[in-house]
């Protein structure tokens, strides 16, 4: 992509209204802009990134066994009042009439509307179980809506409702969806920890939160240290294994949020503990009959016996995620994108647009690692060196490649690796070869 051709309205001041960094960096980035409170329109670099979280989270939902499908954002008042959550869900909840005066909402999330779905297509113990998700955008009229897309009050959300003939059956689901949280957090460079929750307005009985740690969170957590070396990564997973002993691992240890917290085993802890502040990028929630009783979705069992449907649900807040991050990966200079989740690969730096020479060679290693299918982005504009190099760091693209006059007549490209800062000059035959495989 060129720069010039490109839209990419970053700031150069530092915007008033934003109190944390992400906020702050995703304005001046030109990542998104405010609409109304807790209400963005995404731009295209913003978007790119929420493009990237919106497929790891589909394809490790996929991995596991979970079906995509798409609810509307728009629900019947009714489907809400037979669950009772029409009037427990209070002033979050956007109620709307249509013109024949028929109250509608705008669904806060969904268990309501796939309870429905389910009632009316599955019946028997044989067609179980099901794990069904989509990634739909919510409305919650949050009292107060602040730090960007990090608390919305239209946000965007993945969410998975697993259906079971039993507690086994569920408890199976709901482990299946704790070790997928933890490999989708792990993919897009996070370190996310599961904390035993509440469950609040979904109600339930067993409930995790993926929390990942960072100094401007909303709630106050407690942890183990060990969880700090925990990772999943060389751990060979079978999803339609015993997920069991993997999920053992992380709730062995002490973690907790808020109100969940437990002074006594913290003070027993002593040196092991580490109290700070996280930002809740998942919520999981095994909560049997609460929804399938009141609504009659019922299945066959093999007994001949109809019984309630045994149900969790599980979110992730995708563009929460998008802030999250930044939290999680920045420095002075700007974001510092995790590279399975940046918007382009590579930047391309032409410190000297006006020289013929110096054109026609960055145009050259553009075109090369683009035919190869490099996400690139090539800053091919008018401007000076330093406007350049600062937005690229700012953009937080993970690795620049610099083409200015000197290198030219060497025949060498700078390379530079936004995160450690690491610079090297390199032929351009090895530039390309670098990042092409
Ligand atoms: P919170 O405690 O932060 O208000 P919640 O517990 O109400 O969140 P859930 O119902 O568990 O949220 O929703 C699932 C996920 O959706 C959360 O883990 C979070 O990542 C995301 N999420 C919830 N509310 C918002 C919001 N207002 N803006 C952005 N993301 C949100
Ligand atoms: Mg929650």
């Amino acid at each position: 992509m060129r720069l010039s051709a490109y839209y990419l309205p970053t700031l150069r001041e530092t915007p008033a209204e934003a109190q944390i960094v992400s906020h702050r960096l995703m304005l001046r980035a030109g990542m998104m802009r405010q609409s109304s409170a807790g209400i963005y329109v995404w731009l295209p670099l913003g978007l790119r990134v929420l493009r990237n979280i919106e497929r790891i989270v589909r394809e490790e939902q996929d991995a596991f066994g979970c079906r995509e499908m798409l609810m509307p954002t728009i629900q019947p008042a009714e489907l809400w009042r037979e669950s009772g959550r029409y009037d427990a869900y209070g002033p979050e909840m956007l109620r709307i009439r249509d013109r024949h005066d028929r109250e509608l909402l705008y669904g806060p999330t969904n268990e309501e509307q796939l309870t429905a779905v389910f009632r009316d297509t599955i019946k028997s113990y044989r067609q179980l179980p099901k794990l069904l998700y989509h990634i739909q955008w919510k409305f919650r009229d949050e009292v107060r809506p602040r730090f960007g897309v990090m608390r919305g009050r239209e946000f965007l959300m993945k969410d998975a409702y697993s259906f079971d003939i039993d507690r086994d059956g569920a408890i199976r689901a709901y482990n299946k969806m704790f070790v997928c949280y933890l490999r989708t957090f792990e993919r897009m460079g996070l370190r996310a920890i599961p904390m035993r929750a509440e469950t609040g307005p979904i109600g339930g009985d067993l409930s995790h939160e993926f929390v990942v740690l960072a100094d401007t969170g909303e709630s106050e957590i407690a942890y183990h240290r060990d969880f700090l070396s925990l990772s999943l990564k060389n751990t060979d997973i079978d999803v339609d294994g015993d997920l069991q002993p993997i999920v053992d691992r992380y709730t062995a240890n002490y973690a907790a949020t808020d109100e969940q917290r437990d002074r006594g085993r913290e003070a027993e802890l002593g040196d092991d503990l580490i109290a700070g502040r996280g930002i809740e990028v998942g919520h999981i929630f095994y909560f049997g009959t609460k929804y399938s009783k009141p609504m009659g979705a019922t299945v066959t069992a093999a007994t001949g016996e109809e019984v309630a449907v045994e149900m969790g649900s599980y979110g992730i807040g995708v563009s929460r995620l998008v802030g999250a991050i930044i939290e999680a990966s920045h420095d002075d200079a700007g974001i510092v994108w995790p590279d399975a989740v940046a918007p382009f690969q590579i930047g391309l730096i032409n410190v000297k647009a006006d020289d013929a020479e110096c054109t026609a060679a960055a145009d050259t290693v553009y075109e090369q690692l683009r035919a190869a299918g490099v996400d690139i982005l090539y800053d091919d504009r008018a401007e000076r060196p330093g406007v350049k190099f600062a937005e690229m760091d700012l953009i937080g693209v993970p690795y620049q490649l610099t083409v200015g006059p000197r290198g030219v007549k060497a025949g060498t490209v700078e390379w530079k690796a936004r995160r450690s800062g690491e610079r090297a000059e390199l032929p351009v035959s090895a530039v390309v070869n670098l990042f092409v495989r």
